[in-house]
């Protein structure tokens, strides 16, 4: 998505969601508030690399920024996320199909997009710590210290300045503000420029201008240029969609918020192609179809909000996002968006290719219109962190216990049963061996004997297996176990013979 659109708006950051919580608490209760998200924030982070999700990248070379790698867990959970989203899409639409583009494209399309051209955030240099800041980031931080009254003009004045594109204006206004550099503490600037986002790289061996291409910034590009290639072969009629997932790089100048912000990331986007003037309606039915997937994971409804975006980019007659209730605030996590049929004319036109569509029902060619959905991966997989993280206190009598807990939908858990033999011998392993063989072509389990089964319990609940089963004794007399569910904690006995059709009825998608 092109930065052109309106993205320098404080609400959307969660500030406005920041400043409703100001109002109705004391402001030492609000900062209490701040810092317990913040902790929630540090906590999940903390157990994303003690438990194997998630690591820095290169972290024995002390990591590269806002570039992370995801473990052994962490790459079931993305990936179950991924498969969710896809299937969601191209399975029960039967008017979706999936496609899988590469990540380079021919460099004409970065420019017919308008990526080469306006693909850039205003950034300025503090010319003492050397640190670079993006401006709207400076301000909204500048304006989070002050009172709500002082706070709004700010932010509008600075949204007014970035709609108007004057750069002289923004540094001005930081200037006129005294907005000093976390770092070095001065206020000494450098003017303000626009900075563009995408990565080039060269192509062949020869270092020339001419070879230069791009990482690709977002992965709908592969979709419009495949647009009549897919219509064609596929025999499609509009309306039909084309799905894609994939990673897409930006270098983000601040990137924070863990894996919120990143520079290598990856996105699922779905362009909706549709008959001029019906493009509302596919909007409308596209926002709604979305945050009902939202939903269908379980996430309560108040966590979730739409951010309808007010002043538009140039391609687009409609658009919002949906936002998501991060440990930071509320935040984007997927756009809907209606992109006109801009991408397709410029396509048509920088490649001088027909991209028309002919609509037999009214014996008409026409460029479609497009309906987008994207949403990034890796903010999914924050999102559904965030939502699944716990820390429990199950301190009972004069006992002290308590757990970490991640409550994923079963259906997204990295491991969907755990086995447990409770001792290491007695034919117990055996039984429990036999169960993961035949449990194992149909979902991911997890075999384990070592430490106590109060132990081996913790475990899994910190890496969120949903169900764990208890091979015993009593196993061997009458063939039942003991399956413990993850959220309840609650156990009971079953036959062996149910447990695997037991688990695939919870982890059912659909
Ligand atoms: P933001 O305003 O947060 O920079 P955006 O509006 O530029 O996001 P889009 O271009 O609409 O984002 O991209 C679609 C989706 O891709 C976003 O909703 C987000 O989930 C994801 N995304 C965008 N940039 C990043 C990033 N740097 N790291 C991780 N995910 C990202």
């Amino acid at each position: 998505m092109l930065e052109t659109k309106p993205k320098h708006n404080g609400e959307k950051t969660g500030k406005a969601h920041n400043q409703t919580i100001e109002a109705t608490l004391n402001y030492s209760t609000y900062f209490c508030a701040l810092m317990a998200n913040d902790n929630k924030l540090q906590n999940i982070i903390g157990h994303c690399k003690e438990y194997g999700f998630i690591f820095q990248s290169s972290e024995i070379y002390d990591g590269l920024g806002a570039v992370y790698d995801y473990g052994q867990y962490g790459a079931e959970l993305k990936k179950n996320i991924r498969d969710y989203w896809w299937r969601s899409m191209t399975q029960m639409h039967d008017n979706i199909v999936g496609i899988d583009a590469a990540i380079f494209m021919h460099p004409t399309v970065w420019k017919a997009s308008g990526h080469v051209d306006n693909f850039s955030d205003p950034m300025i240099d503090n010319k003492d710590s050397q640190k670079r800041y993006r401006v709207d980031h400076l301000i909204e931080a500048y304006a989070e210290t002050l009172e709500k009254e002082q706070s709004d003009a700010l932010l509008q004045q600075m949204e007014q300045l970035l709609a108007a594109n004057d750069l002289a204006g923004i540094k001005q206004l930081i200037e006129d503000n005294k907005i000093s550099c976390a770092v070095s503490g001065t206020c000494n600037w450098t003017d303000v420029r626009q900075f563009n986002l995408m990565f080039a790289t060269q192509l062949g061996s020869l270092a020339e201008e001419a070879n230069e291409i791009y990482l690709r910034p977002e992965t709908a590009q592969g979709i419009f240029v495949n647009f009549l290639n897919v219509q064609k072969t596929g025999r499609m009629k509009i309306p039909f969609g084309i799905a894609q997932t994939g990673k897409a790089f930006r270098n983000e100048i601040v990137a924070r918020g863990f894996i919120f912000r990143m520079r290598e990331f990856e996105q699922m986007e779905m362009q909706f192609f549709v008959k001029p003037g019906t493009q509302k309606e596919w909007y409308e039915y596209w926002k709604e179809t979305r945050m009902k997937w939202h939903l269908s994971l379980g996430i309560s409804a108040d966590h979730y909000r739409f951010h309808d975006h007010v002043k538009l980019a140039h391609y687009a007659d409609m658009a919002c996002d949906i936002e998501f209730d991060f440990p930071m605030g509320f935040k984007e996590v997927e756009g809907i968006h209606s992109r006109t049929d801009f991408d397709l004319k410029q396509h048509q036109e920088f490649s001088g290719k027909k991209l028309t569509y002919f609509d037999t029902e009214i014996n008409q060619h026409y460029v479609p219109y497009v309906v987008e959905t994207s949403i990034g991966l890796d903010r999914a997989v924050m999102m559904i962190l965030s939502e699944a993280y716990k820390e429990e206190d199950l301190s009972a009598d004069d006992k002290v216990d308590s757990r970490v807990v991640l409550s994923f939908p079963p259906m997204l858990a990295p491991i969907k049963l755990a086995v447990l033999p409770l001792t290491k011998k007695d034919g117990l392993p055996e039984i429990a061996r036999d169960l993961i063989n035949e449990c194992k072509p149909h979902f991911k389990c997890f075999y384990e004997e070592k430490d106590s089964i109060g132990k081996r319990y913790r475990r899994q609940d910190a890496i969120g297996t949903p169900f764990c089963i208890t091979i015993d004794h009593q196993t061997k007399e009458d063939q039942t176990v003991t399956i413990r569910y993850r959220d309840s904690m609650t156990q009971e006995r079953i036959a062996l013979a149910d447990v695997k059709n037991l688990v695939m009825d919870k982890i059912k998608m659909f």
